[in-house]
């Protein structure tokens, strides 16, 4: 049975897609993540996955399927999470690994990851507990791997492929408060 592998981005997919490949763990890929802002980023992080897939072979499975659009813009600028969550992020990993647990208990996987683990910037332990509770929840296994060493060589790997590397996280206040704000906005513009 294969493992359901959830990805972010292009760039954090290399280095925990190539590691998996060589461990010869049996997984496909899986897009979903309706915080990215706005539309335009979230297809531009897609279509740089979908390069990383290709460049490594590996399936991967947009939810919703071909064509389908999940960018929930209006939601994340709404605070409404600010009822239900400790913070924004717990809330933004809650959404996405319920779905990510949902769809591959649904679908005949037996285990659930994600690439966010690659990241050092991200909150490795809140993403893994919440990824633990979520595969429990939906009857199936989380499959933990620490794949923060090989950040580096991943963004590496992906800037010798050309894949665009973003230069904020994903939400509306990521972009908000990166110090390359401008630069960004400008890119949209291009
Ligand atoms: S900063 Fe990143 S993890 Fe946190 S809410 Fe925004 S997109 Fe999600």
């Amino acid at each position: 049975m294969a493992m359901l592998l959830h990805a972010c981005c292009g760039p954090c997919a290399m280095y925990p897609v190539d590691f998996l490949l060589n461990e010869n763990v049996d997984f496909d890929l899986y897009w979903f993540n309706p915080n990215i802002h706005p539309l335009y980023e979230w297809n531009r992080r897609l279509e740089n996955l979908q390069k990383a897939a290709d460049h490594y072979n590996v399936k991967l499975i947009r939810d919703g399927g071909e064509g389908h659009i999940d960018c929930r813009e209006d939601y994340w600028k709404s605070g409404e999470y600010k009822d239900q969550y400790a913070s924004r992020c717990e809330m933004c990993y809650d959404i996405r690994l319920d779905n990510v647990a949902r769809f591959a208990s649904e679908n005949g996987y037996d285990s659930i990851c994600t690439t966010l683990l690659v990241s050092p910037y991200q909150q490795h332990d809140v993403i893994s507990r919440i990824a633990k509770e979520k595969a429990s929840l939906y009857g199936i296994e989380f499959s933990y791997y620490d794949f923060r060493p090989g950040y580096r060589e991943g963004q590496n790997m992906a800037r010798d492929i050309g894949l665009y590397r973003q230069k904020y996280c994903g939400c509306i206040f990521s972009l908000e408060e990166s110090k390359f704000r401008d630069k960004i906005y400008k890119s949209f513009e291009e």
